[in-house]
């Protein structure tokens, strides 16, 4: 196999065209690659400047788990940190993980965050929606989105060998004339689901989790729904405060 590491957007793209496979740090491919055999060419986007990002409203799809810091909102910030072991972190890029992973513990803080994912194509880059990007699974070069007021994010333990663990993600948004809003994204299962409540000034957790039971999260079983309220309670509580 040769791995190409184009350091330009054109070099990127000529390899997509000429059929490299994108590959992050290759935790989850390579176990594959040794049994089914591995592909002609691939191609890491680790020296790309593009998708090394990394600050207050944008995050790099090349960026490994473990240098996402507190430069970004705290939501991704400990999404990346609760991935796996320390020595998957070391290795796994924040592109395999949303678009190549099953678990995908970045995507309900990237939902929250009403990210938009610039990709890269054999044809050029452009930005679009985390739907599409999941949809198609375009080749991720960046995150980039509005820092929130406040976030949050919690992963229950799970048993061993059990179901994935719940995750719940919150980020309180600014909204034009002081109209607030809070979004919620959960993971049960492999599923993910997300709602948003608007956020009057003033108004009390009780009113957002009202609204909130009337958005999909509201199918969520008891223990979830918990679990999201001991978190939109903490997040509007650190933003009063
Ligand atoms: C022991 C262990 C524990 C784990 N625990 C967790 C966990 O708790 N939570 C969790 O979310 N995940 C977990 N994972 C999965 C982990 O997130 C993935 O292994 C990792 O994120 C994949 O990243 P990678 O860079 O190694 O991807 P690779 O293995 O290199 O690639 C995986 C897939 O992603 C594609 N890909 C790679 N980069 C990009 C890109 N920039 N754009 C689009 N597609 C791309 C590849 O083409 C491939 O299809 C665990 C994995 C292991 C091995």
């Amino acid at each position: 196999m040769q791995l190409r590491l184009p350091s330009s957007i054109s070099e990127a793209q000529r390899c997509l065209a000429e059929g490299a496979v994108p590959v992050g740090g290759a935790t989850l491919v390579w176990a594959g690659w040794q049994r089914d055999g591995f592909p002609e060419q691939a191609v890491s986007l680790r020296r790309l400047p593009e998708a090394n990002a990394i600050g207050p409203g944008e995050l790099g799809g090349a960026v490994l788990l473990h240098h996402v810091d507190a430069t970004v909102p705290e939501v991704l910030h400990r999404a990346a940190g609760g991935v796996g072991t320390g020595a998957v972190r070391r290795a796994a890029t924040v592109g395999g993980n949303i678009v190549g992973s099953t678990l995908r513990c970045l995507l309900p803080a990237a939902l929250v965050l009403d990210a938009r994912a610039t990709v890269l194509t054999a044809d050029g880059v452009y930005e679009t929606d985390l739907a599409e990007l999941l949809a198609k699974r375009l080749v991720l070069l960046a995150l980039r989105w509005r820092t929130p007021l406040a976030s949050g994010y919690r992963k229950l333990e799970g048993a061993a060998g059990g179901a994935p663990p719940l995750v719940v993600a919150v980020a309180l948004h600014s909204g034009d004339e002081g109209r607030a809003h809070l979004r919620v994204a959960v993971r049960d299962n492999y599923d993910v689901l997300s709602g948003s409540a608007p956020c009057e000034p003033g108004a009390g957790a009780g009113e957002v989790l009202h609204a909130l039971e009337g958005t999909e999260l509201g199918e969520l079983p008891a223990a979830a729904r918990d679990a999201v309220r001991d978190q939109v309670v903490e997040v509007l509580a650190r933003a009063a405060g």
